[in-house]
């Protein structure tokens, strides 16, 4: 539940008589994962330093290495021969960086449940005050950070039977330059995708839903209604914009579908009111809400589980 639903903030009076019950108007969230984890990470990427994360410069780079090291410190294994998968954007180098945490069931780890975000930006932007870097926070430090602290959860716990691939783009700004990339590489392969979830700045609460985050392209499958079944929680709801702007075709799950035609959306709390920073200078680290961040995503890692824990394929597309 979101903590801003006035509705949520009606408690009765309680008469002389009653007994006094302390609650929080919060439903109760097993933290899986630290505020201070994912502020560490967005804060890194989102420097100066990394002068915007444009595909092809050194900043890039930098982050990619970072994204390596973490996923080196927390023992997930890479699953081409390196963490990086290269290819070429617009002619120059580039590189998605990819972890696996093999599935712990001896058939289901031939399935393979993607979790996904862009690790690039645009670089530079219009200068404000003197600043010109555009360090996306949001947009995607935060995705990043979100499927860096579910790649840290599911090393140490081993408990998926399908295997999960944790994948940080680079190219999105391109034009899905790095999921195209390894959507067909993944394709060629014959990998047997089950699912794909793409996570697209969830920096910022979203104000007055009844649900914690919205799912783009709602309909076409039904993964969000699953999801939220396995956590028994209003999770991922449809929010009409997401329709509206097309946003099921503008980011990295995008290509996945295209190659696959399995189910493959994205997450995002970013509802074009909630903040003004969408592609901006000060797109900045500490604009993030990392306890609400902290509190998706360990919402999020239980429907994950469940979702790889299931005998048969139950997430399908809608006929
Ligand atoms: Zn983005």
């Amino acid at each position: 539940m979101n903590n801003d639903d006035p509705s949520q903030n009606i408690i009765p009076e309680p008469s002389k008589n009653d007994v006094i019950m302390t609650s929080t108007t919060e439903t109760n969230t097993k933290m899986l994962v630290s505020a201070s984890e994912l502020k560490d990470i967005v804060t890194y990427l989102a420097s100066d330093e990394l002068q915007g994360r444009n595909t092809g410069t050194e900043g890039i780079d930098k982050a990619a290495t970072y994204i390596e090291n973490k996923l080196k410190s927390y023992n997930v294994k890479p699953y081409f021969e390196t963490y990086r998968d290269n290819y070429l954007a617009k002619g120059k180098d580039a590189f998605n960086v990819i972890g696996f945490v093999e599935g712990n069931d001896p058939e289901l780890k031939k399935e393979v449940i993607i979790l996904g975000a862009h690790y690039d930006h645009i670089g530079f932007g219009k200068k404000v005050e003197g600043d010109s870097i555009a360090n996306g926070a949001n947009d995607d430090a935060t995705g990043t950070a979100a499927v860096l602290a579910m790649a840290k959860y599911f090393a140490a716990k081993k408990n998926n039977k399908r295997s999960i691939l944790f994948t940080l783009y680079s190219g999105e700004e391109m034009g899905l330059l790095g999921s195209k990339h390894l959507a067909q590489r993944l394709k060629d392969l014959n990998v047997d995708l089950y699912t794909m979830i793409n996570f697209e700045m969830i920096g910022v609460p979203m104000v007055g839903k009844e649900y914690d985050a919205y799912f783009t392209g709602f309909d076409l499958s039904n993964m969000a209604p699953k999801l939220n079944e396995y956590v028994d929680h209003s999770l991922l709801g449809l929010l009409p914009q997401a329709k509206e702007y097309q946003l099921f075709y503008r980011s990295d799950n995008y290509p996945f579908f295209k190659a696959f035609n399995k189910p493959c959306h994205a997450i995002s709390t970013f509802d074009f009111t909630n903040y003004d920073y969408y592609h901006h200078v000060d797109d900045e680290a500490d604009k993030m809400d990392y306890e609400f961040m902290a509190t998706l995503v360990s919402k999020m890692i239980p429907a994950f589980e469940a979702m790889s824990n299931t005998d048969t394929k139950e997430i399908k597309m809608n006929e």
